[in-house]
């Protein structure tokens, strides 16, 4: 059967934790970290290069440690090595479905995923496999939206992929709002101006500053991952305007 046509060759996925979490306040919901993986396994029919960066919020988060005493930097290792939990699940219920996986960590941690090295992770993309970033960007004060947008730039992406619970980047919380807004386009800067809480500023100038372009979209929409890669509109797209 001829490979569909696809929109972008290399891309970034990043999960967030809540993602994992599904309808749980905490922990991994293992029915919906099936549905997500079926949405990979149909994203992988379009010969597409898949790297994952995975977020931990559903297990914990640094500002939640602070909240309780912790201090800042150690909640924020905590919640790293949250995100490497996450990683190991996600490439676990891949080998379920038969789909080839590696986790690399920020953080080293041998036995139980290889260290972050850029050259063997875009070398197990050209064999085919799903590379999975666990442990962010292995520094404390960053996020893993940031970290998905260091390693869709170290790994030459062709766009980052950022799957969230809403179906793309509104003028105002959709949750909240009934009246809100959808953009089907936005400019990085007008993102980081109107203080768009899609993803951290951090993230948003690291992508614009190295001209890849962000695809918010709803992963609860089947197929949604899938079309992004083959260019169908999903979602909004966040791009350098002008
Ligand atoms: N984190 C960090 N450095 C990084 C990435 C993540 O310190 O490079 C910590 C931070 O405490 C964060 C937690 O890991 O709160 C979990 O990541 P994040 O909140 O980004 O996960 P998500 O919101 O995507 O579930």
């Amino acid at each position: 059967m001829p490979k569909p046509r696809r929109r972008y060759r290399r891309v970034l996925l990043k999960l967030s934790g809540e993602v994992f979490g599904g309808k749980r306040e905490t922990g991994i919901d293992a029915s919906n970290l099936k549905r997500i993986v079926g949405e990979i396994k149909k994203a992988t029919t379009t010969g597409a290069q898949i790297a994952i960066v995975v977020g931990g919020g559903n297990i914990f988060r640094g500002a939640t440690g602070a909240g309780n005493g912790i201090d800042r930097t150690t909640g924020d290792y905590m919640g790293m090595l949250a995100t490497v939990i996450n990683a190991l699940a996600l490439q676990d219920a891949l080998e379920h479905v038969g789909i080839p996986s590696r986790v690399q960590s920020a953080i080293e941690m041998r036995q139980v995923a290889e260290p972050y090295i850029r050259r063997r992770a875009i070398r197990h993309l050209e064999k085919g496999r799903i590379i999975i970033f666990g442990a962010g960007t292995g520094n404390p004060y960053f996020s893993t939206d940031t970290a998905a947008a260091l390693r869709a730039a170290e790994i030459d992406a062709n766009v980052m992929l950022k799957a969230t619970k809403v179906d793309g980047v509104f003028d105002k919380d959709p949750m909240k709002h009934k009246n809100a807004r959808k953009y089907s386009k936005i400019g990085y800067m007008e993102l980081v101006r109107n203080r768009l809480k899609i993803m951290d500023s951090t993230a948003a100038t690291l992508c614009m500053d190295n001209g890849i372009p962000t695809i918010v979209f709803d992963l609860m929409k089947t197929g949604n991952i899938y079309s992004a890669i083959v260019g169908k509109p999903t979602g909004t797209l966040v791009y350098n305007k002008g």
